[in-house]
C-alpha cells in the first residue's frame, strides 16, 4: 500500500503512464528518487490502444503496444515505482516547492513534477458522432476491431493512426473505405503503399464525413467532396476516426506555458516555463508521436529533474 501524505515532501510526481512517463518513472526510480506515477486511465496512453509497435528498436518482430507497456511497467516497478490510479486536476508552484492536487481532493507536494499526460484523438465533430459512439464509432482499432466481423467499414484520416489501423482492421472487414479529405496521404510511405496495394482497402480521396446515420448503430456516411461540393451516401456498419491527436493540458491552464494548441513549451532540457517542472512525449509542443522520441524524452526529464534536486535541496 503506497502512503499518500502532504506531510511527505516527494522527490518527483509524474503524471501519465505512457512510455515517456513509465520512462520517467524508470530513470528517477533507479535513482532512488522517492517517485510517485498518476495516470487517470489506462497505463500506456496511445500505445495501450495500438495493436502492433513495429518502430520501437529490440523488437525485429513488432510487438504489441498492450504487450510493450507491461514491459514498461515492470522494469520501472523493479526499481521500486509506486504507479497509482489517480487524477491530477491541478499544479501549483508555492515557494520551493510543486503542489500536485488530486481530483480526489488530496494535495501532495513535491520537490519536481515531470508532465507526460500525453495526448487524446480528436473528434470529428459532426452529427452522429457522439450519438454512435460504442454504436459504430470509434477512435480505437485494437478494442473494437472484432465487433466489425465481415461487415463493410469506413476509416477517416490520412495520418500515420489512419492508415496503420486501417491494415489491422482488414483483419475483420469485408471491405474498409479510407476517408481522406485531401488527394494525398500523409502517413509514412512504406503504409501509403501497403494500404493502397491491400484488396480490402478503397481509397477515397478528397471526402469529408458530414454525418454519420444510422438507428440502432451505424449504418452509413453522408459524405460531401472537397473539390466539387459534391454530396453522396456510404453505407457502413463501422466507423473509426483517426484525424490527429489533441494534449491532455487542460488541467495545467494557467500553470505552465502551452503552445496556442495546447501542447507544454520545453526547452531542449525537458524544462517547462515553470522552476522544476519538466514535460516529456506527445504533451510536448513539437511531439513526434513516437514512441522511441517519448522514451528519450522521458529520460531527459528523469536526469534532468534528478539534477534540478541536487542543485535546490
Ligand atoms: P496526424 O499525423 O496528425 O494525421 C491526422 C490526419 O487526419 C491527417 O491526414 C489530417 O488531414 C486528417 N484530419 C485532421 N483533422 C481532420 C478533420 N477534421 N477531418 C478530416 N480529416 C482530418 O495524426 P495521427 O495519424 O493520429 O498520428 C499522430 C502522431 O502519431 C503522428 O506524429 C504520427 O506520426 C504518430 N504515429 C506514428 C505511428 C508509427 O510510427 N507507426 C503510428 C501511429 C501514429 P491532413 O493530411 O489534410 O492534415
Amino acid at each position: 500500500m503506497v502512503e499518500l501524505s502532504e506531510d511527505i515532501l516527494y522527490d518527483c510526481i509524474i503524471v501519465g503512464g505512457g512510455p515517456a512517463g513509465l520512462t520517467a518513472g524508470l530513470y528517477c526510480a533507479r535513482a532512488k528518487l522517492n517517485t510517485l506515477l498518476f495516470e487517470k486511465g489506462t497505463l500506456g496512453g496511445q500505445i495501450a490502444i495500438t495493436d502492433l509497435v513495429e518502430n520501437y528498436p529490440g523488437f525485429p518482430e513488432g510487438i504489441s503496444g498492450k504487450e510493450l507497456t507491461q514491459r514498461f511497467k515492470q522494469q520501472a516497478e523493479r526499481f521500486g515505482l509506486k504507479i497509482l490510479r489517480r487524477e491530477v486536476s491541478k499544479v501549483e508552484r508555492v515557494g520551493t516547492e510543486i503542489f500536485v492536487h488530486l481530483r480526489t481532493g488530496e494535495l501532495l507536494r513535491s520537490k519536481t513534477l515531470i508532465l507526460t499526460p500525453g495526448s487524446t484523438p480528436r473528434r470529428l465533430g459532426v452529427p452522429g458522432e457522439e450519438e454512435f459512439i460504442n454504436r459504430g464509432v470509434s477512435y480505437c482499432a485494437t478494442c473494437d476491431g472484432a465487433l466489425f466481423d465481415g461487415v463493410p467499414i469506413a476509416v477517416v484520416g490520412g495520418g500515420d493512426s489512419a492508415t496503420q489501423e486501417s491494415l489491422f482492421l482488414t483483419r475483420f472487414a469485408s471491405n474498409v473505405y479510407l476517408i481522406h479529405r485531401r488527394e494525398q496521404l500523409r502517413a509514412q510511405k512504406h503504409l501509403q503503399e501497403k494500404v493502397l496495394a491491400h484488396p480490402k482497402i478503397t481509397f477515397i480521396p478528397n471526402k469529408v464525413v458530414e454525418e454519420i446515420r444510422g438507428g440502432d448503430f451505424v449504418e452509413g456516411l453522408k459524405l460531401r467532396d472537397t473539390k466539387t461540393g459534391e454530396l453522396s451516401e456510404l453505407a457502413v456498419e463501422g466507423v473509426f476516426i483517426f484525424i490527429g491527436l489533441e494534449p491532455n493540458t487542460g488541467f495545467l491552464k494557467g500553470s505552465v506555458k502551452l503552445d496556442d494548441k495546447g501542447y507544454i513549451v520545453t526547452d531542449e532540457r525537458m524544462r517547462t516555463s515553470m522552476d522544476g517542472v519538466f514535460a516529456a512525449g506527445d504533451c510536448r509542443s513539437g511531439a513526434t508521436g513516437q514512441v522511441a522520441v517519448a522514451v528519450g524524452e522521458g529520460c531527459i526529464a528523469a536526469i534532468e529533474a534528478e539534477k534540478y534536486i541536487e542543485a535546490n535541496f
